[in-house]
């Protein structure tokens, strides 16, 4: 490719401790959790409201608290959850709830304005419409200066002393040249759609909100020739607010969020999917025979695609051992949802078999996520927070839920301001400081042996 040599004077500003890339759950949390702590803190957001997939996605269902009878998530990410409940903004399809287990629907609208106004509570300074383009790096150290962005004002550069890249596509550690590793084949994304017209009341749903055994009838659909791509891995439409419902229907094939082109093909796709769906649901459920659609998502919806090589790559391995760590930030004991890369009926049975029919976590059983998945491998002043946490694919899809991502979020934001105020840095933190201070914050962090080391385990040791 020929080069274009692009070398201008630009506005500079300073002022900030910590400014983070991308407003989605990673993002959100860390700028929130760094300011409560005291930091000063920049969020530049390229969509015009916060929340990510959760608003722009419309990515609606929000996870459970934990598995079976333990709670695992606390700290941020419960707080927000039950904020949104109290707020009225939270839908639970299950009639009776468990405390632990239950599943809510959000509404997007009630997130982007509890995040505002958690913003300003925060004094967070947000900034919409505005990309982080560039960085400045150090050449010998991997230590950020500063980083370019642009917006309606031009391009500007800023200078912090730490940064949180939670674009979930890594795209702050790529440019700083970190080590990444991008996916060959990664999970296909879905456009995420949100309907109306539902009469939800006679419908038998499960717990989560889906109708139950619609399988058949995708079977069925498929055998008449119905679909395009004959697709048999379909989610299906979630029960939200009175007659409402999210549908997550369709896979986008063959699409790298990565290549603008391929992304924006995507697009083109999956809105048409959206209506080769609706005309499904229409035509094969008497109960969805009048809904009619809303609105497709802003944001495609991506599963995995970039992500970093940490100080620790967590693997499936860790995962099916219940490796517990003491500087994990988050435990977990989600199921393996890898979703299907072809229509063929193999890899619909390997998808199935791993999430209907393999359960590797009995009662109280976890395993946990250490602090060196969100530090890019010799990084001094970066981390990242959300999906593009440094782990393999198969773990990964244990990982990357909308309420993990808080947690991974809060602790980026815990860790920077700890930098911040010490002058240590991000690859030689006190993990045992950053470990009680997220106690403090109410995150569940069980283990009994704390360490002022990080644990190592980089992707070439692994
Ligand atoms: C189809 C689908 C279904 C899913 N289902 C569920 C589910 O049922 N439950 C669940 O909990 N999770 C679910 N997930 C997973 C979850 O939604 C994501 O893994 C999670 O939102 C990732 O969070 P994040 O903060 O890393 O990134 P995102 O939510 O993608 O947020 C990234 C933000 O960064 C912004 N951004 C990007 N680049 C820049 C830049 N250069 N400068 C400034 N801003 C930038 C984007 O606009 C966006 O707002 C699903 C995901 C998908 C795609």
């Amino acid at each position: 490719m020929q080069t274009y040599n692009f070398n201008r004077d630009i506005p500079e500003e300073e002022g900030y401790d910590i400014i983070v890339a991308g407003g989605g759950p990673g993002g959100y949390a860390a700028a929130i959790s760094a300011a409560r702590v005291g930091a000063r803190v920049l969020l530049v957001e390229s969509q015009g409201c916060l929340g990510g997939m959760g608003t722009g996605g419309l990515v609606l269902e929000w996870g459970s608290y934990g598995r079976y009878t333990m709670k695992m998530v606390g700290g941020f990410a419960a707080e927000l959850r039950d904020l949104m409940e109290e707020r009225g903004f939270a839908f639970q399809p299950k009639k009776e709830p468990d405390p632990i287990t239950h599943v809510v629907s959000i509404d997007p609208e009630g997130l982007k304005l509890v995040l505002d106004e958690l913003m300003a509570k925060e004094k967070v300074e947000v900034r919409f419409f505005t990309q982080v383009i560039d960085v400045d790096r150090e050449h010998d150290v991997f230590h950020v200066n500063g980083v370019v962005i642009n917006n309606v004002e031009g391009l500007r550069y800023i200078k912090a002393k730490a940064f949180i890249d939670g674009t979930g596509d890594a795209i702050v550690a790529k440019l700083c040249n970190a080590p990444c590793f991008e996916p060959e084949d990664p999970m296909p994304p879905t456009m995420m759609a949100m309907v109306n017209g539902i009469d939800w009341a006679p419908m038998e749903l499960e717990d989560c909100g889906l109708i139950v055994n619609q399988r058949p009838v995708i079977d069925k659909a498929i055998e008449d020739g119905f679909f395009t791509q004959p697709d048999r891995h379909v989610p299906g439409i979630f029960q939200s607010f009175d007659h409402l419902g999210n549908m997550n229907a369709g896979h986008v094939f063959n699409m790298s969020s990565l290549n603008c082109r391929s992304l924006s093909d995507g697009m083109v796709t999956g809105r048409q999917q959206v209506q080769e769906y609706l005309r499904f649901y229409q035509t094969y459920f008497k109960e969805f025979a009048n809904i009619r659609l809303i609105s497709t998502a802003n944001l495609m919806g991506v599963r995995d695609s970039r992500r970093i090589k940490g100080e620790y790559w967590l693997t499936v391995e860790d995962y099916l051992a219940q490796k517990h760590f003491p500087d994990q930030i988050a435990i977990n004991a989600n199921r393996i949802d890898l979703h299907v890369r072809n229509t063929s009926e193999e890899e619909y049975k390997r998808f199935s078999s791993a999430f209907f029919d393999t359960e590797p976590f009995q009662d109280g059983e976890y395993y946990g996520i250490p602090y060196g998945t969100l530090v890019p491998k010799d990084s001094l002043n970066l981390w990242v927070a959300g999906r593009s946490l440094s782990c393999d694919t198969q773990s990964h899809a244990a990982q990357r839920s909308q309420i993990y991502c808080m947690l991974y979020g809060q602790a980026a934001g815990t860790a920077a301001a700890q930098v911040v105020a010490t002058g240590q840095t991000a690859n030689n933190l006190n993990t045992k400081t950053l470990i009680e201070s997220l106690r403090a914050q109410n995150c569940i962090l069980p283990q009994t042996k704390l360490s002022e080391e990080m644990t190592r385990k980089p992707a070439e040791q692994a």
